[in-house]
């Protein structure tokens, strides 16, 4: 998935911090060897100067050096291979040179504790072991000066003060030789770790150089964004990926109107600052995942993924993205003391349908760009003129809703939901659209625009605020009282609103409707899309009282495994399925397979779309609990339902009856 890694600011120098870690890694890397080289040395001195026979003071240090070796070993595994590895610097420095300077002090010990006086051949072998230890030692801890010359002192300086202060004549002689080799160690751990870190200053400063010509090479200097190969890139994957899954994507070219005259009148540098601008808008509007790149000029491209997998639901997406990016830079700019408006053209490309490569995408979308400039400029085009038409719709629709909403020319329906014995027990609540030509507009066109829109939440609030004052209605009426309950669909984006149970259990409360009253349908697809907040809210309102419904169920993920464990009370078989019960076997095997599971799990089954006789004593032999369609009532007004609730009496309709009834 291409991100868009433009908001980078310039990297600040991270050398130090990052040549310190390694420099603690090199540290590491010399612990294995000079373990090895630390206790065979211990193991030599002692045997040596025993003659093979340690006392107890000799076995007493080498089981301190051992000790201590093993301890280090340890530390080793642990900060350089295993988790320790992420510990802070710190911590691992520590770490490590603290096992240094107890080294130190241990070897400093032989020559306060195990000295061999009166054993000049003793002496001679503490002295040449010392000496190998202390340049080991350097060799190892270089990469930090500081310690190194510490463990040099803590190693040679206990050998000199003895020799010069406790031995005969030899002694200051050998002493002075010592000091010398010391100062010689010295210098070179000096050289040594000089040389140490300029290596790896210059490794460093390479490797970010070229870094940053990478990055120089794919990115637009001026504002930082995405250049146009690095665009390309982008595209290119993304087609692939737009092919493979089958959904749909858009390239959005857009070019700023008049910026040539701010750029003579005003001059270039005003232009650099208004093109800058321009793009932190940019970069501001569009989503994680989505690209906005720098073509040159006053052109840029969007990007956006993955919108859709329904052509006019993609040109719809794409068009309200591309407008709120049209509002955003037509939004007046203050550059350097100078109040600016610029607007911008822009043209929309659906890919992969508009081009089959990069470069015809582009191209398609430079076209529509120059459709949107000859429509007079500040305006969005599509490439397909049916595109076009298509997202134009949408967006009346979508204009069209939103002025339903405030007018209150929706109305809610209710389809009688039967049991059994033919009892109306229910009812399902419909959103119903009254459309200004003759025929209703669907809620299967209007529901999708809402649930894209903003408008979702102004939606789910009237269904659920009709609903509740219906379902006090109902109750309050003759006949009322055998209505078990209503069924309020509920779209997976309102169900997600954060306040969702707390504003149901408000309108529940206001409009006296006892909870168990209300059985909310949600799809599979709420349940998948965060099973977290689903859970919880759904375990919440069950609390209180809620019923919960699968609508649509056997259409979406058929993952099984949430209906165990999460509060559903019932499942709605989908319609597609009993509509071809008795034409299709195979829709025969789903629904006996949903009755079966259902009757397993505890659960009820609501058949909904039931239009035949046949179909309906199919159900009914199978079991299934309660009905809904068309063979018994259409969704009706809620006067209708009221009297049809009042005029039926406790008895049930007769299948003869059922048939005549198809109102509307
Ligand atoms: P749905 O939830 O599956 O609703 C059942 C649909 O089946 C309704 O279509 C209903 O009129 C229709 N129906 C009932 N019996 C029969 C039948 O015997 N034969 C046939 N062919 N159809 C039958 P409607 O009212 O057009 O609603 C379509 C979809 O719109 C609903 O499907 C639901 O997903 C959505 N919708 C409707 N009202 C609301 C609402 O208030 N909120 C939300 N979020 N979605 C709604
Ligand atoms: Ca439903
Ligand atoms: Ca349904």
């Amino acid at each position: 998935m291409p991100t868009d890694q433009s908001d980078q600011s310039p990297r600040p120098d991270a050398a130090p911090a990052v040549i310190l870690r390694q420099r603690i890694d090199l540290l590491y890397d010399a612990v294995p060897f000079s373990l090895f080289g630390v206790s065979t040395g211990a193991i030599l001195t002692v045997w040596l100067i025993s003659h093979g026979d340690p006392d107890g003071v000799q076995s007493a240090w080498l089981a301190t050096a051992l000790a201590l070796s093993a301890v280090r070993l340890l530390g080793y595994f642990y900060f350089r291979r295993g988790t320790g590895y992420r510990a802070p610097d710190r911590l691992r420095l520590t770490w490590a040179l603290g096992g240094v300077i107890l080294n130190g002090l241990v070897w400093g010990a032989t020559s306060v504790i195990l000295f061999p006086a009166g054993d000049p051949q003793g002496q001679v072998v503490l002295a040449f072991v010392i000496a190998g230890i202390t340049a080991g030692g350097i060799n190892a801890v270089s990469v930090f000066l500081i310690p190194s010359v510490l463990f040099t002192a803590l190693v040679l300086g206990p050998l000199m003060a003895r020799l010069w202060l406790f031995e005969s004549e030899l002694g200051p002689g050998v002493a002075l030789t010592c000091l010398l080799y010391a100062v010689l160690l010295a210098f070179s751990a000096i050289r040594y770790n000089r040389t140490l870190i300029d290596s790896l200053r210059m490794r460093n400063a390479r490797e970010q150089a070229e870094a940053d010509i990478v990055r120089q090479a794919y990115h637009d200097p001026l504002t930082n964004l995405p250049n146009r190969r690095l665009l390309l890139e982008y595209l290119h994957q993304d087609l692939a990926l737009a092919r493979r899954h089958g959904h749909l994507g858009a390239l959005v070219f857009l070019d700023l109107d008049r910026f040539k005259t701010v750029n003579d009148s005003l001059g270039h540098q005003i232009g650099d600052g208004l093109l800058q601008a321009a793009a932190a808008r940019l970069r501001a509007e569009i989503k994680d995942g989505d690209t906005a790149s720098r073509l040159g000029g006053d052109e840029f491209v969007l990007l956006f993924t993955e919108l859709s997998k329904d052509p006019v639901d993609a040109a719809y997406l794409a068009r309200q993205a591309a407008e709120q990016v049209r509002l955003a830079l037509a939004e007046p700019y203050r550059i350097d003391g100078h109040d600016l408006h610029v607007s911008a053209s822009i043209g929309i490309a659906l890919y992969p349908s508009d081009g089959d490569d990069p470069d015809a995408l582009l191209r398609a979308a430079d076209t529509a760009m120059y459709r949107a400039k000859e429509a007079g400029r500040n305006a969005v085009r599509f490439f397909l003129p049916e595109m076009q038409a298509a997202a134009v719709a949408r967006m009346e629709l979508e204009r069209a809703l939103r002025l339903a909403l405030t007018n209150e020319t929706l109305e809610l329906h209710f389809q009688p939901q039967i049991d059994g014995s033919g009892r109306v027990i229910g009812a399902e609540a419909l959103a119903r659209w009254p459309g200004s030509g003759l025929t209703d507009i669907s809620p299967e066109d209007f529901v999708p625009v809402a649930e894209e829109s903003g408008l979702v939440y102004a939606f789910g609030d009237w269904v659920l605020e009709q609903a509740c004052a219906a379902m006090g209605a109902i109750r309050a009426a003759p006949g009322g009282a055998r209505i078990q309950r209503l069924a309020v669909n509920v779209s997976p984006r309102y169900f997600r609103r954060p306040s969702f149970a707390e504003d149901l259990e408000f309108l529940m409360h206001h409009h006296e409707v006892e909870p168990s009253a209300i059985e909310l349908e949600i799809t599979e697809r709420t349940l998948v899309e965060d099973i977290e907040d689903t859970t919880a809210k759904m375990e919440r309102l069950r609390a209180v009282g809620v019923r919960f419904a699968i609508d649509d169920f056997g259409t979406g993920y058929s993952s099984l495994a949430y209906l165990k464990r999460l509060p559903v009370d019932s499942l709605k078989i989908d319609r597609s399925f009993v509509r071809d019960l008795l034409s299709d076997a195979s829709a025969a095997v789903i629904v006996t397979a949903i009755l079966d599971l259902a009757r397993h799990l505890g659960l009820k089954v609501v058949a909904e779309g039931v239009e035949t006789p046949e179909a309906h004593a199919f159900l009914l032999g199978h079991r299934c609990d309660e009905f809904q369609g068309f063979l018994f009532h259409r969704p009706m007004t809620l006067p209708d339902f009221l009297s049809l609730i009042a005029a039926a009496p406790a008895g049930a309709a007769t299948a003869g009856q059922m048939r005549l009834s198809p109102a509307s």
